[in-house]
């Protein structure tokens, strides 16, 4: 699989990163493509246009769209009715461009300009207090959004995928740190002091010390 072809596929998809094409993200969805494991017609925010730029890179013929993954429509936008939003954070975890601004127990904002429409903070609200607007009238597709949207879009999806990887390093080490000190001085962090128990708790504090490192050791290096 050339990365150089999932780079160009990756490049010619909206960047919405919606996961309409049954992928977690655009990347993973070019991954996909190149690979032979996907369509070239499982974007709908792409569109037809979205279709014929994968079928030039795939070199396969043009195909309408799988109404399996949705439909193509007009650009969506999002906006919180702040009377209802009990400030909750759910829509800020959900929002993979951070695009809604908001603190705990806060009404929370939507930065139109930085909404891609991928309609993923929708399902998680409790109060039902997000609403949909039509942003590109009867323009759909590639002619609802352009490259500099997409670019700006992707930008920020990497921006806070690396904030993830390392809030999750971070979380992870300290969690290790933890566990360190209290294998080093066992006897002080149990209430237990039968010498074979404390020895049953050392093994597996240790073996689960030594999965948390793998699992630290095999999470992506960031973009
Ligand atoms: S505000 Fe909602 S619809 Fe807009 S990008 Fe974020 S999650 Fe998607
Ligand atoms: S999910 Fe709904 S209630 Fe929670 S912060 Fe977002 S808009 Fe407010």
């Amino acid at each position: 699989m050339s990365s150089d072809l999932i780079d160009r596929l990756d490049a010619a998809l909206p960047q919405t990163q919606c996961t309409r094409c049954g992928y977690p993200d655009c990347r993973h969805y070019a991954q996909a493509i190149a690979q032979g494991e996907a369509a070239i017609n499982q974007c709908p925010p792409g569109g037809t246009q979205g279709i014929a730029r994968l079928a030039q890179l795939t070199q396969q013929a043009v195909i309408p769209l799988n109404p399996d993954h949705g439909q193509e429509s007009a650009r969506a936008v999002m906006w919180i009715d702040e009377a209802w939003c009990i400030g909750c954070t759910l829509c800020v975890k959900a929002c993979p461009v951070d695009a809604i601004v908001g603190v705990n127990k806060r009404m929370h904002t939507i930065l139109e300009p930085w909404c891609t429409g991928c309609e993923l903070c929708l399902p998680v609200c409790p109060v039902d207090c997000i609403y949909t607007d039509n942003a590109s009238g009867s323009a759909t597709g590639w002619a609802a959004w352009s490259q500099s949207q997409a670019d700006v879009a992707k930008k920020r999806y990497t921006f806070r995928s690396n904030r993830l990887l390392i809030e999750k390093r971070e979380h992870q080490k300290k969690l290790e740190v933890k566990a360190e000190e209290k294998l080093r001085d066992l006897p002080q962090h149990s209430h237990h002091t039968d010498p074979e128990v404390l020895d049953k708790k050392r093994a597996i504090i240790d073996a689960a010390l030594a999965r948390a490192k793998a699992r630290n050791a095999s999470l992506p290096a960031k973009e």
